[in-house]
Protein backbone atom coordinates (compact mmCIF):
# COMPACT_ATOMS: atom_id res chain seq x y z
CA UNK A 1 0.00 0.00 0.00
CA UNK A 2 3.01 2.02 1.06
CA UNK A 3 4.27 2.00 -3.07
CA UNK A 4 0.94 3.75 -4.41
CA UNK A 5 2.70 6.74 -4.20
CA UNK A 6 3.77 9.53 -6.58
CA UNK A 7 7.19 11.54 -5.64
CA UNK A 8 6.94 15.28 -6.08
CA UNK A 9 9.89 16.96 -5.49
CA UNK A 10 13.27 16.79 -3.14
CA UNK A 11 13.28 19.40 -0.64
CA UNK A 12 17.28 19.40 1.06
CA UNK A 13 17.48 15.68 0.01
CA UNK A 14 14.63 14.26 1.67
CA UNK A 15 11.68 13.11 -0.77
CA UNK A 16 8.23 14.53 -1.03
CA UNK A 17 5.61 12.31 -1.83
CA UNK A 18 1.72 11.97 -2.36
CA UNK A 19 -0.29 8.30 -1.81
CA UNK A 20 -2.53 8.03 -4.43
CA UNK A 21 -5.41 7.83 -1.97
CA UNK A 22 -4.55 11.79 -1.21
CA UNK A 23 -6.45 12.27 -4.75
CA UNK A 24 -9.55 10.85 -2.85
CA UNK A 25 -9.58 12.99 -0.32
CA UNK A 26 -9.08 16.18 -2.43
CA UNK A 27 -12.08 14.72 -4.77
CA UNK A 28 -14.16 14.29 -2.08
CA UNK A 29 -13.51 17.98 -0.76
CA UNK A 30 -13.73 19.31 -4.57
CA UNK A 31 -16.85 17.59 -4.89
CA UNK A 32 -18.28 18.81 -2.01
CA UNK A 33 -17.50 22.69 -2.60
CA UNK A 34 -19.22 22.14 -5.88
CA UNK A 35 -22.56 20.76 -4.36
CA UNK A 36 -22.51 23.33 -1.88
CA UNK A 37 -21.52 25.97 -4.44
CA UNK A 38 -24.28 24.67 -6.76
CA UNK A 39 -26.69 25.09 -3.57
CA UNK A 40 -26.51 28.57 -3.36
CA UNK A 41 -26.72 29.26 -7.30
CA UNK A 42 -22.82 30.14 -7.55
CA UNK A 43 -20.40 28.54 -10.17
CA UNK A 44 -19.54 24.17 -9.29
CA UNK A 45 -16.13 24.67 -10.84
CA UNK A 46 -15.05 27.89 -8.51
CA UNK A 47 -16.49 25.85 -5.59
CA UNK A 48 -14.72 22.77 -6.18
CA UNK A 49 -11.71 24.32 -6.32
CA UNK A 50 -11.58 26.64 -3.61
CA UNK A 51 -12.70 23.73 -1.51
CA UNK A 52 -9.43 21.77 -2.96
CA UNK A 53 -7.33 24.37 -2.52
CA UNK A 54 -8.09 24.80 1.40
CA UNK A 55 -6.95 21.29 1.35
CA UNK A 56 -3.39 22.03 -0.50
CA UNK A 57 -3.59 25.04 1.89
CA UNK A 58 -3.46 22.80 4.95
CA UNK A 59 -0.87 20.37 3.60
CA UNK A 60 1.05 23.41 3.25
CA UNK A 61 1.31 22.90 7.72
CA UNK A 62 1.10 19.46 7.76
CA UNK A 63 4.61 19.33 5.43
CA UNK A 64 6.30 21.75 7.52
CA UNK A 65 5.14 20.11 10.67
CA UNK A 66 6.67 16.68 9.33
CA UNK A 67 9.75 18.79 8.29
CA UNK A 68 10.37 19.52 12.14
CA UNK A 69 10.69 15.51 13.28
CA UNK A 70 13.11 14.67 9.54
CA UNK A 71 15.66 17.99 10.78
CA UNK A 72 15.65 16.59 14.57
CA UNK A 73 16.23 12.85 12.98
CA UNK A 74 19.10 14.08 10.83
CA UNK A 75 20.39 15.89 13.88
CA UNK A 76 20.59 12.14 15.54
CA UNK A 77 22.08 11.08 12.27
CA UNK A 78 18.81 9.24 11.42
CA UNK A 79 18.35 9.75 7.70
CA UNK A 80 14.89 10.59 6.55
CA UNK A 81 14.47 9.70 2.84
CA UNK A 82 10.66 10.63 2.34
CA UNK A 83 8.34 12.48 3.85
CA UNK A 84 4.55 10.81 2.42
CA UNK A 85 1.32 12.94 2.50
CA UNK A 86 -1.94 10.89 3.66
CA UNK A 87 -5.29 11.54 3.63
CA UNK A 88 -4.97 11.53 7.34
CA UNK A 89 -1.85 13.63 7.58
CA UNK A 90 2.35 13.22 6.84
CA UNK A 91 4.64 10.65 7.92
CA UNK A 92 8.25 11.17 8.27
CA UNK A 93 9.61 7.81 7.07
CA UNK A 94 12.99 7.09 9.27
CA UNK A 95 15.80 5.08 8.42
CA UNK A 96 15.63 3.71 11.82
CA UNK A 97 13.91 4.24 15.52
CA UNK A 98 15.28 6.50 17.66
CA UNK A 99 15.89 3.92 20.38
CA UNK A 100 17.16 6.67 23.06
CA UNK A 101 14.20 8.59 25.33
CA UNK A 102 15.44 11.80 25.02
CA UNK A 103 16.50 11.16 21.19
CA UNK A 104 12.63 10.28 20.40
CA UNK A 105 11.36 12.95 22.52
CA UNK A 106 13.29 15.79 20.79
CA UNK A 107 12.21 14.20 17.35
CA UNK A 108 8.63 13.82 18.35
CA UNK A 109 8.51 17.56 19.73
CA UNK A 110 10.05 19.39 17.18
CA UNK A 111 6.63 18.41 14.37
CA UNK A 112 4.20 20.62 16.85
CA UNK A 113 7.00 23.38 17.64
CA UNK A 114 6.84 23.97 14.22
CA UNK A 115 3.33 24.57 14.46
CA UNK A 116 3.69 26.83 17.86
CA UNK A 117 6.83 28.49 15.68
CA UNK A 118 4.38 29.59 12.74
CA UNK A 119 1.86 31.30 15.01
CA UNK A 120 4.69 32.94 16.34
CA UNK A 121 5.22 34.67 13.48
CA UNK A 122 1.71 35.24 12.22
CA UNK A 123 1.45 37.09 15.79
CA UNK A 124 3.85 40.09 13.93
CA UNK A 125 0.81 40.33 11.06
CA UNK A 126 -2.47 40.23 13.37
CA UNK A 127 -0.22 40.88 16.75
CA UNK A 128 -2.48 40.17 19.62
CA UNK A 129 -5.65 40.33 18.03
CA UNK A 130 -7.35 37.02 18.66
CA UNK A 131 -11.05 37.47 19.08
CA UNK A 132 -12.00 36.08 15.55
CA UNK A 133 -9.28 32.86 16.97
CA UNK A 134 -11.30 32.43 19.70
CA UNK A 135 -14.69 32.83 18.53
CA UNK A 136 -14.02 30.23 15.84
CA UNK A 137 -12.44 27.78 18.54
CA UNK A 138 -15.30 27.87 20.27
CA UNK A 139 -17.53 26.83 17.32
CA UNK A 140 -15.61 24.63 16.60
CA UNK A 141 -16.17 22.78 20.00
CA UNK A 142 -19.53 23.55 19.88
CA UNK A 143 -19.55 26.33 22.84
CA UNK A 144 -21.39 29.56 22.50
CA UNK A 145 -20.50 32.41 20.88
CA UNK A 146 -21.41 36.02 22.24
CA UNK A 147 -23.76 37.84 19.41
CA UNK A 148 -21.98 40.41 17.98
CA UNK A 149 -18.60 38.72 18.52
CA UNK A 150 -16.14 39.43 15.25
CA UNK A 151 -16.04 35.72 13.76
CA UNK A 152 -14.00 36.85 10.20
CA UNK A 153 -10.95 35.68 9.96
CA UNK A 154 -7.81 37.45 8.13
CA UNK A 155 -5.13 34.90 6.49
CA UNK A 156 -2.89 35.59 9.48
CA UNK A 157 -5.79 34.11 11.50
CA UNK A 158 -6.43 31.44 9.72
CA UNK A 159 -2.88 30.44 9.58
CA UNK A 160 -3.11 30.95 13.47
CA UNK A 161 -5.61 28.54 14.14
CA UNK A 162 -4.76 25.97 11.65
CA UNK A 163 -1.65 25.86 13.36
CA UNK A 164 -3.24 26.06 16.92
CA UNK A 165 -5.30 22.89 16.13
CA UNK A 166 -2.55 21.16 14.49
CA UNK A 167 -0.29 21.44 17.11
CA UNK A 168 -2.81 20.98 20.37
CA UNK A 169 -4.34 17.93 18.65
CA UNK A 170 -0.98 16.32 18.03
CA UNK A 171 0.23 16.80 22.08
CA UNK A 172 -2.52 14.74 23.03
CA UNK A 173 -1.27 11.70 24.53
CA UNK A 174 -2.38 9.24 22.78
CA UNK A 175 -1.07 7.03 19.54
CA UNK A 176 -0.53 7.19 17.18
CA UNK A 177 0.09 11.61 17.76
CA UNK A 178 3.18 12.76 18.55
CA UNK A 179 1.92 13.54 22.33
CA UNK A 180 1.66 9.72 23.05
CA UNK A 181 5.40 8.78 22.04
CA UNK A 182 6.83 12.08 23.88
CA UNK A 183 4.79 10.57 27.04
CA UNK A 184 6.35 7.29 26.27
CA UNK A 185 9.69 8.66 25.46
CA UNK A 186 9.15 10.45 29.26
CA UNK A 187 8.28 7.36 30.30
CA UNK A 188 11.34 5.31 29.34
CA UNK A 189 13.53 8.07 30.74
CA UNK A 190 12.84 5.97 33.83
CA UNK A 191 11.29 2.82 32.76
CA UNK A 192 12.13 0.40 30.29
CA UNK A 193 10.71 0.64 27.15
CA UNK A 194 8.09 -1.48 26.87
CA UNK A 195 6.59 -1.01 30.68
CA UNK A 196 7.00 2.72 29.10
CA UNK A 197 4.91 2.26 26.20
CA UNK A 198 2.48 -0.41 27.86
CA UNK A 199 1.62 2.18 30.58
CA UNK A 200 1.56 5.32 27.52
CA UNK A 201 -0.91 2.64 25.62
CA UNK A 202 -2.85 2.14 28.69
CA UNK A 203 -3.38 6.43 29.76
CA UNK A 204 -4.45 6.61 25.50
CA UNK A 205 -6.99 3.68 25.97
CA UNK A 206 -8.20 5.46 28.77
CA UNK A 207 -8.30 9.26 27.27
CA UNK A 208 -9.91 7.51 24.06
CA UNK A 209 -12.98 6.60 25.76
CA UNK A 210 -13.09 9.33 27.45
CA UNK A 211 -13.13 10.94 23.78
CA UNK A 212 -15.61 8.85 22.34
CA UNK A 213 -18.00 9.62 25.43
CA UNK A 214 -17.15 13.53 25.14
CA UNK A 215 -18.04 12.98 21.62
CA UNK A 216 -20.93 11.54 21.85
CA UNK A 217 -22.48 13.77 24.54
CA UNK A 218 -21.15 17.11 24.32
CA UNK A 219 -18.88 17.68 21.39
CA UNK A 220 -21.60 18.60 18.75
CA UNK A 221 -20.19 18.90 15.48
CA UNK A 222 -19.11 15.88 13.72
CA UNK A 223 -20.32 13.46 16.43
CA UNK A 224 -20.01 10.31 15.20
CA UNK A 225 -16.81 11.37 13.18
CA UNK A 226 -15.07 12.07 16.08
CA UNK A 227 -16.34 8.87 18.37
CA UNK A 228 -14.92 7.23 15.32
CA UNK A 229 -11.23 8.87 15.15
CA UNK A 230 -11.11 8.06 19.14
CA UNK A 231 -11.76 4.85 18.52
CA UNK A 232 -8.95 4.41 15.77
CA UNK A 233 -6.50 6.02 18.46
CA UNK A 234 -7.88 3.61 20.90
CA UNK A 235 -6.95 0.65 18.94
CA UNK A 236 -3.91 2.45 18.02
CA UNK A 237 -2.70 2.80 21.19
CA UNK A 238 -3.12 -1.58 21.68
CA UNK A 239 -1.55 -1.96 18.31
CA UNK A 240 1.87 0.08 19.53
CA UNK A 241 2.32 -1.74 22.30
CA UNK A 242 1.64 -5.28 21.13
CA UNK A 243 3.78 -4.22 18.29
CA UNK A 244 7.07 -2.63 20.74
CA UNK A 245 6.35 -6.28 22.84
CA UNK A 246 6.92 -8.38 19.77
CA UNK A 247 9.79 -6.46 18.94
CA UNK A 248 11.46 -6.45 21.85
CA UNK A 249 10.94 -10.48 22.26
CA UNK A 250 12.74 -10.52 18.41
CA UNK A 251 15.38 -8.93 19.77
CA UNK A 252 16.01 -10.59 23.51
CA UNK A 253 15.87 -13.82 20.91
CA UNK A 254 18.68 -12.26 18.52
CA UNK A 255 20.43 -11.22 21.79
CA UNK A 256 20.54 -15.07 23.40
CA UNK A 257 21.14 -16.84 19.78
CA UNK A 258 24.61 -13.83 19.95
CA UNK A 259 25.44 -14.71 23.30
CA UNK A 260 25.51 -18.75 22.57
CA UNK A 261 27.51 -18.48 19.61
CA UNK A 262 30.14 -16.29 21.62
CA UNK A 263 30.37 -18.77 24.25
CA UNK A 264 30.79 -21.22 21.16
CA UNK A 265 33.84 -19.41 19.99
CA UNK A 266 34.90 -18.91 23.56
CA UNK A 267 35.04 -22.13 23.65
CA UNK A 268 35.97 -23.06 20.44
CA UNK A 269 40.43 -22.41 21.52
CA UNK A 270 40.15 -25.38 24.12
CA UNK A 271 38.88 -27.59 22.08
CA UNK A 272 42.13 -27.34 19.99
CA UNK A 273 44.77 -30.00 20.40
CA UNK A 274 47.45 -28.44 23.20
CA UNK A 275 50.28 -27.23 20.63
CA UNK A 276 53.73 -27.45 22.03
CA UNK A 277 55.18 -24.49 22.11
CA UNK A 278 58.71 -24.08 21.80
ZN1 LIG B 1 4.07 14.93 14.24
Amino acid sequence: MLNWSIRLFRVAGIQLAVHSTFFLLLAYFAWEGWQDASSVGASGLIGALSSASSVLFLFIFVIMHEFGHAIAARHYGIAVPQILLLPIGGMAQMSAIPRNPWQEFVITIAGPAVNFAVIGVMMIFAPFHTEPIMANLREFLGLQVAAGTETDLHWPQLIMLINLLMGCFNLIPVFPMDGGRMLRAALASRLPYVKATFIAATIAKVLAVVGILLALFWFTPARYQTAILFGFIYFAGQTEYRMVKRREEEDERWRKTLDELHARTIVLPSELPPQNTP
